[in-house]
């Protein structure tokens, strides 16, 4: 008998009009940011240099639940969504779970991955605002490829800082960026002074998202009508990436059921936040018992050994100071194939959500990774990314415990991206070479002595 699968769509009316804002809802709102000059909480115009105002709004808005997805965006969203909730029976076969798991796909976007739902938010506010153009950092590429994609829809310049080891590692990233119009720089690179100083110190730097996040801020600071762009880690990043969760909210009803577990991988918490905000409102107002896991690399466990305290979001200290769950802003990742997960720190709103027990965090070895990447692929037909291939990873835990107990749990993870452009990684772990990196006690705790106690 063949493997089964079975997908669910929405019309396009039933597309959402608005996303959804968990900082409304939640018990305890997150700590401000700290405005590092005047260690005062952050007002919403000390961000305008760098952000289109709108977004800057956005971070900081803790009363609106809802805000209306711009007709522009809503037009642009219906080239790829929505996106398909899909009953993975082929996985649970393979698996011999009675859990029934289902995943939400946002590897069908144009650029594989869920990183357009916010780069054509940003890109549309740039633009209403006469924002000429857009830099921002990448890691693995996909929120540069998203933001590239997102820039030239809206007739926008975009200038991307990609992390060295990636920029080499995944050269066909960049062909995308350049394919889009974008104009792509290795960093740390020469033309900025957080990249010079990080080269003088050490030549071979093969650079981080802290870094690349440096640069692009120094030349949006330093370029007129120019602004920068996040693929992560900000609140407004989440807010738009609630569309995957309303929209699978919708579509678990069309299944009939009603997610026990809901996982995401973990970079800075956008597609996690994604999937389970829109589920989270339902334990805050309604008693829903739903579990949120959050998949981090074992190789950047901030979430699972990380500490909350206020600091950096960038390596050079340019951006504000964030109450987050951070192993410290110099902290540098291994150089793991999940690019997009090897970022030191966690969202604000992720981080207090944590604090307070309303969700949990388990860490994934990059080989365990890739197994459950290959046993997906094989069961499901879809060659997942790196990144995505943690939370199947953390969905497989799950599952298996439901085959001891017999528990019949209705499992939903995100499906963050997929991993054609990534084959690289697939060769090494096929090969037998693929590495897994631990983090010391002391490496952690080393990084984390060195921050400044703000508070
Ligand atoms: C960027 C990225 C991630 C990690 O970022 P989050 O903000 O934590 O979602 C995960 N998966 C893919 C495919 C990505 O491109």
């Amino acid at each position: 008998m063949s493997n089964k699968q079975k997908r669910y769509f929405l019309t396009e009316e039933e597309i959402p009009t608005q996303w959804y804002n968990i900082q409304a809802d939640m018990p305890n709102k997150p700590l401000p940011p700290i405005n590092p000059a005047t260690k005062q909480p952050l007002k919403a115009e000390d961000l305008f240099p760098v952000f289109a105002e709108e977004l800057c709004r956005q971070e900081l808005n803790q009363t609106d639940a809802w805000i209306d997805i711009p007709e522009e965006v809503r037009e642009m969203y219906k080239y790829y969504r929505s996106t398909p909730l899909v009953r993975a029976y082929g996985l649970e076969k393979a698996i011999g779970t009675p859990a029934h798991i289902y995943f939400k796909n946002e590897s069908v976007s144009p650029v594989g991955s869920h990183k357009l739902n916010s780069a054509l938010a940003q890109a549309y506010y740039c633009k209403k605002q006469g924002i000429t153009n857009v830099t921002t950092e990448t890691g693995a590429g996909q929120w540069g490829a998203a933001l590239s994609y997102a820039a030239k829809a809206f007739g926008l310049e975009a200038a991307v800082y990609q992390v060295k080891i990636s920029y080499n590692q995944k050269p066909y990233r960049r062909s995308i960026m350049q394919t889009y119009g974008a104009q792509v720089t290795p960093s740390p690179s020469m033309s900025t002074r957080a990249g010079k100083d990080i080269l003088t110190v050490d030549p071979n730097n093969q650079g981080s998202l802290g870094t690349a996040i440096s640069e692009a801020i120094e030349l949006a600071l330093n370029t007129p009508n120019c602004r920068y762009t996040l693929g992560s880690v900000l609140s407004h990043v989440t807010l738009h990436q609630s569309v995957i969760g309303l929209e699978a909210e919708k579509q678990m009803q069309k299944a009939g059921e009603y997610p026990d577990i809901i996982i995401g991988c973990f970079g800075g918490g956008s597609n996690f936040g994604g999937i389970s905000f829109p589920f989270m409102r339902h334990n805050i107002k309604d008693g829903k018992t739903t579990r949120f896991i959050a998949a981090e690399p074992a190789s950047c466990p901030k979430l699972t050994r990380g500490v909350f305290q206020y600091d950096f979001g960038d390596v050079a200290g340019y951006t504000p100071l964030l109450p987050m769950y951070t192993l410290g802003h110099n902290f540098m990742p291994a150089n793991i194939h999940a690019g997009g997960l090897r970022y030191h720190g966690a969202g604000v709103i992720v981080s207090q959500l944590l604090k307070d027990k309303m969700m949990e965090a388990v860490d994934i070895k990059q080989s365990e990774s890739f197994q459950a990447g290959l046993l997906f692929s094989q069961a499901e037909g879809i060659i997942p990314a790196p990144e995505s291939c943690h939370a199947i990873a953390a969905t497989i835990q799950e599952a298996k415990r439901c085959a001891q107990t017999g528990e019949e749990k209705v499992i939903l993870f995100n499906l963050s991206g997929h991993g054609l452009i990534d084959m690289a990684a697939y060769d090494q772990y096929l090969s037998g070479s693929l590495l897994d990196y631990e983090v010391t006690d002391e490496e952690v705790q080393r990084n984390i002595s060195q921050l400044e106690k703000v508070l």
